[in-house]
């Protein structure tokens, strides 16, 4: 049984529930989710997934908890995989989780959320659904693109940690989160 924690602070948590239990029919394991709330709540996970929000709102709602400190130690610390959508990219990338910058809110007003097909690289070269909602923008690029729209890079994958600007857990296509749970049987293996 895969344990799969989601940080239950604000945004888009239950769209990522959704697809994390889709992916696991799809691959035939079975999934734990668990939510997390507390810093208690983390130990023992096998991957984890940082929702999209608002990422301001999420710091004041880790405060009392301090769940994010603790995650950003696992992360940090170990080997695990992580899936950050959205505002969990923003953290990610705040944190120095990952080396690519990115810029809140970056899109213009007219374009603040949007959808358009957008080309991914894994686990092979093929489109995918981009929906971008108040997305941030990796506006200096990346040395590790998964995910373009258009030249602009809007997904990185560096180590075990996938920082997407876009929400693949408002589409039905679960190929992300299936990225997800084939690292998490790698990570628990170990
Ligand atoms: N605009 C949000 C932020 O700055 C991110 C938007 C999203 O997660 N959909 O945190």
């Amino acid at each position: 049984m895969l344990e799969v924690g989601i940080a239950m602070l604000q945004g888009a948590r239950h769209e990522h529930i959704f697809s994390i239990k889709e992916a696991a029919r799809k691959l035939n394991i079975n999934v734990n989710i668990r939510e997390l709330r507390k810093s208690k709540d983390i130990h023992g996970i096998d991957a984890l997934v940082l929702p999209g929000g608002e990422s301001t709102a999420m710091k004041i709602a880790s405060k009392n908890e301090d769940l994010l400190n603790s995650l950003w130690e696992v992360i940090s610390n170990s080997n695990i995989p992580v899936l950050g959508t959205c505002a969990g990219a923003i953290l990610l990338s705040q944190q120095g989780l990952i080396s690519t910058p990115i810029v809140r809110n970056a899109f213009g007003r007219q374009k603040e959320s949007f959808q358009s097909k957008i080309r991914i690289d894994y686990p092979h070269d093929d489109d995918f659904p981009g929906v971008f909602i108040r997305a941030p923008r990796f506006l200096e690029g990346s040395k590790n693109p998964i995910a373009w729209f258009g030249e602009e890079v809007v997904g990185v994958l560096e180590g075990k940690k996938m920082a997407l600007t876009f929400h693949p857990e408002l589409t039905n296509d679960y190929r992300f989160h299936e990225w997800l749970l084939n690292e998490a049987i790698e990570f628990k293996s170990q």
